[in-house]
């Protein structure tokens, strides 16, 4: 399935909150959910009454939004974690968060998990110390994550580095700024999740 390409507070807007899509412009008054908090398009304004069914699908279109994954990824990732012990719904959430791209977003690194994406792809990190460019390969336990020499006088690089103290990092992972470097101090678990999802929703909708 071919990625989206549209606009991004499209999808925030159509999802009904906002999902952080594009770095620092989401905390600012530029934010097109904040300007526009109803769906996209001519009945937009209008009531809708979602089923059942439509629940769960906004739900899982949120999360796979979130995330930027096509259904292809995603459905593959709900496959992967339903044939882990525990909770089916839990096990999913975790192995998303564990995505190298977005474990470089939650380091605070870059400014969004597009940018994430991207400079993983251009291989713009090492993790531990080898070079490494698949944005959805899962971290463990103590991986270190560094990033490339030669990289750190890039602009995204220099600008998120500067921010860091503004940002808040996950009890799962440890940054230094100064030394470019991130550790995975655990794995993440449900109540490390502050997103609003409902992930008993994605369950359903795939246990059809
Ligand atoms: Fe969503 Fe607002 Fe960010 Fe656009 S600016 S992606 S609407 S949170």
């Amino acid at each position: 399935m071919a990625r989206y390409t549209g606009s991004k507070c499209k999808l925030c807007r159509r999802e009904g909150k906002k999902l952080f899509l594009k770095g620092e412009r989401c905390f600012t008054d530029k934010c097109g959910y904040e300007r526009r908090p109803y769906p996209p398009g001519a009945n937009g304004q209008g009531r809708v009454k979602f089923t059942e069914y439509g629940v769960q699908l906004r739900e899982k279109q949120k999360v796979k939004r979130m995330y930027g994954l096509d259904e292809t990824q995603f459905r593959l990732f709900f496959v992967r974690a339903s044939r882990l012990k525990g909770v089916t719904g839990e096990n999913l959430l975790s192995m998303l968060e564990r995505r190298l791209d977005n474990v470089v977003y939650k380091m605070g690194f870059v400014g969004s998990r597009q940018q994430a994406r991207q400079t993983v792809k251009h291989a713009h990190f090492l993790l531990n110390g080898k070079k490494v460019n698949i944005p959805s390969l899962l971290v463990k336990k103590g991986d270190e994550i560094l990033i490339k020499e030669k990289s750190r006088t890039n602009p995204v690089f220099v600008e998120n580095i500067q921010s860091l103290g503004r940002k808040e990092i996950p009890r799962w992972l440890a940054v230094d700024g100064g030394a470019f470097k991130g550790t995975v101090t655990d794995l993440p678990v449900r109540s490390d999740i502050t997103a609003d999802v409902e992930e008993r929703l994605i369950v359903e909708l795939y246990s059809k």
